[in-house]
Parts: C-alpha cells; structure tokens; sequence
C-alpha cells in the first residue's frame, strides 16, 4: 500500500537529515546535557524504523557529548562498539565516522600514531563512497592534516591544510575555514616555521574580520603565541584584551581564558610590564584553583618561575621552579592514570570482540585444510561483487576439481588422499599469498575456489596456470607413489562486478567441465570461447 510505505521513506528521510546536521554542526555548539536527550529521542526513531545505521550515528554523536562531559573512557567505549558494526558490515559512511572519532579521541590522548592510523582509515573509507558530503570529506581531510602535524610529517600536513581550504572554500564554510587556518597556524609553529605560523594566524584574522565571525579564545590564544614568538609582543597583548578574560562567567570556556591569562603574562613580561604581568598570573591562579585546571596551573608555575627570575629574585624562582616540577610530576602520573583508563576500556572490548572473532573464523573455515568453506564464499562473493562494481574494477574466480582423485583413495588410501587435499590447499594458499586480497577455499570433496579481487580474465588464466603446474610437479610420491596428482580448471571474470556470485560460480562449472571434458590438467576459460559476435 502505497500510502502506508511513503511517510515511513518520508521519516527515514527526515531522521538522517536531522543527523546529518547535528554532525555538521561544529561539535562545541552543542550543550552536551541538552545533546545527549535529543539523541536519545533520534535513536528511539531510529530504532522504530529499523535504521541501525542511524541508531549508531546518533551513538557516535553521544560518545562526542560523554567526552565532552569528561568522560572520555565511555567515548571511547561506544565509538569502538559503533566501529566494530562498521567494519563487521563493511558500511563506508560508519566507518568514516567512527574512524574518524577515534582519531579525535586518539589526538586527545596524545597517541599519535593511533591518531594518524584512524585518520587515513577515515579518508579511505571516505574515498570509499559513492557519494559523501563535501563536509564530510572536509572533516576527514582535516582530521588528516591535523595527524600528520602531530605526528611530524609537516610536508603532507601542509598539503591537507591546502586542500581542507579549498573544500571550506566549496562549501562556504567560514568557521571551518578559520579553523583549518588556526590549526595550519598551530602546526607551523610547531615545524618552527615562524614565517608561516604568521601568515596563517594574519588571513585568519582577515578572513574573520571580513565574514564577522567571532573568534573563539582558544584560536585568538594560539594567534597570540604565534606572535609572541615571532616577536609582536605588544599586538599579542592587544588581541588577548579581546578576549572573554574579564568575563568569567560559568558558561566561559574556563580552560581557554586561563590558558590567555598566561600567555598575557607572558607577552608583558617579555615587554618589561612586569607589575602587569604579576596581576595576569594572580588572576589566572585564581581561577585554576576555582574550576581544578591542573594543566593551566601548570604554565602559571612555569612563567611565574620565569618572571621572578627576570626581576632577579633568584631565590623565590629557584622556588617557584621546584613547585613546577612537583606540580608537572603530579599532573603527568594523574594524565598517565587516566590514559590507562580510556585505552583499558577500549581494549578490553577489543579482547571479548577478538575471541568472537576467532569463533566466527572457526566457522567460516574448512577443518581438513584450513582453507575457507562454502559458507563463507556465499557470505563474501556478493560483497566482493558489490565493492567490484562500486569501484568499476574486475572480479575474477576460478573453480579447481583434482582429476581422478578417487583413483588415489582407491589405490593408496583414504588418509593420502587427505594428505593430498592439505598439499594442494598449501599451494593455493602461497599462490593466494602473492596477490592482494585473493584466498582459497575448499567447496567440498576435492573441488577448491580461488578468488582474485581486482584481478582480469587474462592475469586470471596466466595466474591459474603457474598454480595449475606448481600442483602437478610437486613431489607427491612420497603421498602417492606412482600416480600423479593433476587439477581440472575453469576460469570466469567479471570486469564492473556485474552478475551474481551464483551466476559466475555456475559459469567457472561450465568451463571447468569443458576442461575434464577435453582431457583433464588443463584450464579453461571465457578466452577460449568461440567469439560472440554481438562484442
Ligand atoms: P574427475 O577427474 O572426473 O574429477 O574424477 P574424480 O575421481 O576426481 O571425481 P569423483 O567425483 O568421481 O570422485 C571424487 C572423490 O573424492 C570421491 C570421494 O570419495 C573423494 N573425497 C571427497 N571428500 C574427500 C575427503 O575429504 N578425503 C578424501 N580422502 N577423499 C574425499
Ligand atoms: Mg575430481
Ligand atoms: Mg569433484
């Protein structure tokens, strides 16, 4: 009934759109109380249509509101729970955002290498889709620039940043833009490359000025140590008096104004306003201990070490330098507690999925041979078919029947021929080896599949016919003595993933019996085919 069917499409229409803004939104714009009941309400639609697609991007949407609230260990929790889905199922769209969640949380963690591994996973499964958002890939693209920058590889961070710029500039999208020019600006000061790190801060600031974004105290921070370094201390003092710092109400971001506090004491001691700089670490002091900003403290420690030694007390900071190393050892063991935590909730997911891993392998996998089965080709020739025709590459199969091999049961025994069934399946497995993504299983009795993703009809056959050889001139008279041991080929390919997997594997049958028909040890596919004249 069609008028049953339509509003449902309708709602499902309705519910992705209502995610796909609330992703799309920079992620600081939401009150996480707030967020986390309206995602509540989303997954209980999503649940009611039967979308688990977009009951777990509303999940992903909840983790970033847990860690915004401090809990990064149930962020990370249910981001690997919604990333294990996607990968379980392949889906490009989840696996993008998950993996692109997981760099996030890596980042805040300090794991670079995890940071930058996720971030790749997200820009690949990106690529992967049919048709992603532009302001997906711009996120993912960012999230890239980002890993490259922390990890030191400052050349392809700069290449990321050009390109997150030019999708910014696609979408007009003002306060991402921004963003990617305060990030570029934080990732050359970081390569030391002052002239740079300036250039970025300055056409932030323009571009800001131009399109009246206000900035937030995080970013105008970093344009001020920017310059700071680069020797504008008195511009630096003006742009920090911009800031929320007299205003710290509760709803200020309590972390950013302490963090231009400091940086403005900084810039006035390095300008020899010393009293300034002295009332700059008292109020920010002040409003550590209030809201418990261990790692702000930290810097107030530091530069106030740094200050009494430009007044020359030498006593009171030889002092003050003690307390900041007390203080960093302090912050550090606690930081290095609460990593433990996140990535121990994380593992220990990872160990119970691991174990069901392994079962379902079990399950998938031939007992004689160690080769995959029948149930699992029927599982992963529709998706191999699917990504084939998704990524317009070629598909190729090839269906292997040993010739006269009851003759070896019969003449030897049936434990020979068992043993030739684990040899061959050995062979087809180095084979399988060597190429990208091809496996071997055993379909039953003495008849063997070998699967080549990305491979054509031609580079099919020439690869069938050195396993074809590697399997007769094996050694087998210790197994069997006399009798030689040959297989019967069929060859089929697919060049866009078009066709079923039934419909191929019938045709690799066909030619696979043409091959026993014409006298066995030989292999036959499409090419040998009289030519169809309508090709
Ligand atoms: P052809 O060249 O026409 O393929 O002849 P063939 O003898 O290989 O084919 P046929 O289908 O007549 O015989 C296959 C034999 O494989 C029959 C069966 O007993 C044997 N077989 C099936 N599974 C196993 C197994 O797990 N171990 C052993 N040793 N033999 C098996
Ligand atoms: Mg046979
Ligand atoms: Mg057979």
């Amino acid at each position: 009934m069609l008028t049953e069917a339509e509003p449902t499409e309708r709602d499902e229409n309705r519910l992705s759109a209502a995610i796909e803004s609330i992703e799309e939104q920079p992620r600081l714009d939401h009150d996480p109380a707030v967020m986390i009941l309206r995602v509540r309400d989303l997954q209980a639609d999503a649940r009611r249509l039967g979308r688990p697609d977009l009951h777990h991007r509303a999940q992903l949407i909840m983790a970033d509101m847990r860690g915004r609230q401090g809990d990064l260990a149930a962020a990370g929790r249910i981001v690997h729970d919604v990333h294990a889905w996607a990968v379980e199922r392949r889906h490009a769209h989840l696996l993008a955002l998950s993996h692109w969640h997981l760099a996030s949380l890596f980042a805040q963690l300090g794991d670079a290498t995890s940071q930058l591994q996720h971030a790749v996973g997200a820009m690949e499964s990106v690529n992967a889709m049919p048709a992603p958002s532009v302001m997906l890939r711009l996120r993912c693209t960012m999230a890239l620039a980002d890993a490259y920058g922390d990890s030191g590889d400052f050349a392809s961070a700069r290449e990321r940043y050009a390109e997150s710029e030019r999708l910014a500039v696609e979408v007009d999208d003002i306060r991402a833009h921004t963003t990617i020019l305060n990030n570029l600006a934080y990732t050359e000061h970081q390569a030391g490359d002052l002239t740079a790190a300036t250039r970025a801060a300055d056409r932030m600031l323009t571009l800001a000025h131009r399109h009246e974004v206000r900035l937030d105290d995080s970013t105008l921070d970093t344009v001020a140590k920017v310059w700071l370094a680069a020797g504008r201390h008195t511009e630096a003092i003006d742009l920090i008096r911009h800031t929320r710092i007299d205003r710290t109400g509760p709803d200020e971001d309590a972390n950013s104004v302490a963090s231009c506090l400091v940086t403005l004491a900084e810039a006035y001691r390095l300008v020899g306003e010393l009293d300034q700089a002295h009332m700059a670490l008292q109020r920010c002091r002040v409003l550590c201990t209030e809201r418990g900003l261990a790692g702000v403290e930290l810097e107030v420690l530091r530069e106030y070490a740094q200050l009494l030694a430009t007044q020359r007390r030498f006593e009171e900071a030889f002092l003050a330098h003690q307390d900041f190393h007390a203080a960093a050892m302090r912050l550090h063991s606690g930081q290095r507690d609460a990593r433990a935590r996140v990535l121990q909730a994380v593992y220990e997911i990872d160990e119970a999925r691991q174990a069901r891993r392994r079962a379902q392998e079990m399950a998938m996998r031939d007992s004689l041979t160690g080769l995959y089965n029948r149930r699992f080709v029927e599982a992963e020739l529709p998706v191999l078919l699917h990504r084939a025709a998704e990524k317009n590459t070629a598909l190729s199969l090839a269906v292997l029947d040993l010739d006269f091999f009851k003759r070896i049961n019969d003449t030897c025994s049936h434990g020979a021929g068992d043993r030739v069934l684990q040899k061959v399946a050995d062979l087809i497995s180095a084979r399988a080896q060597i190429l990208d993504g091809a496996f071997g299983a055993r379909l039953g009795g003495e008849e063997f599949l070998f699967v080549m993703p990305g491979i054509d009809g031609a580079e099919a056959v020439a690869q069938m016919s050195r396993l074809r050889q590697a399997i007769r001139e094996h050694d087998w008279r210790p197994v069997t003595g006399s009798l030689p041991v040959t297989t019967s080929i069929g060859v089929t390919s697919t060049r866009h993933g078009h066709g079923t997997a039934t419909d191929l594997l019938h045709q690799a049958d066909l030619f696979l019996y043409q091959s026993k028909a014409n006298g066995r040890d030989r292999i036959t596919s499409a090419d040998d085919q009289p030519a169809d004249p309508s090709r």
